[in-house]
């Protein structure tokens, strides 16, 4: 039987989850709206990944017999000045996903539910590589600042990543 705390939980994290898919569609339409194809695949591609998590979530909660719950997703921001902008926003993202994660799995602890720390060590996982990957775009973005030219090379390679994970 699901505690009522780790189910509360568990649909919370799906809201992050989907809210964080959402921010993404947002940075993929500011990119699309700015003809920067490559970028836009990028960000289309975290969104994906945002998406598959919630999913994931889903699926857990009604393997164990629990009840979703489903919320509203907060507003996305938009806005975004600079490409910088945009890749330091979805390293902070990520680094909330984080914190959200380990949060969560420390009320499994508590509650002593084994089965969703075991489900909880893939997305704490995920996240290393996921705060690796934004890290490392971010990196090269600020390499590029406002070097319209440097930007579009990076508009290139972005364009050519491949989804690493699920
Ligand atoms: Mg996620």
């Amino acid at each position: 039987m699901l505690d009522q705390k780790i189910e509360q939980a568990v649909n919370k994290q799906i809201n992050r989850e989907m809210a964080a898919a959402y921010n993404y569609l947002a940075m993929t339409a500011h990119f699309e709206k700015l003809n920067l194809k490559g970028f836009a695949h990028w960000t289309r591609t975290q969104r994906q990944e945002e998406l598959n998590h919630a999913d994931r979530l889903f699926t857990y909660l009604l393997d164990r017999g629990g009840t979703i719950c489903l919320e509203a997703i907060p507003e996305p921001k938009t806005g975004y000045q600079t490409v910088e902008e945009v890749f330091q926003a979805a390293l902070e993202q990520e680094q909330q996903n984080t914190r959200e994660i380990n949060a969560l799995y420390q009320i499994a602890g508590q509650e002593n539910d084994i089965a969703t720390q075991s489900m909880l060590k893939w997305f704490i996982d995920e996240q290393v590589e996921e705060e690796k990957i934004v890290d490392e775009s971010l990196a090269l973005v600020r390499l590029a600042g406002e070097n319209m030219s440097a930007l579009l090379v990076l508009n290139g390679q972005f364009g050519q990543r491949t989804a690493e994970s699920e």
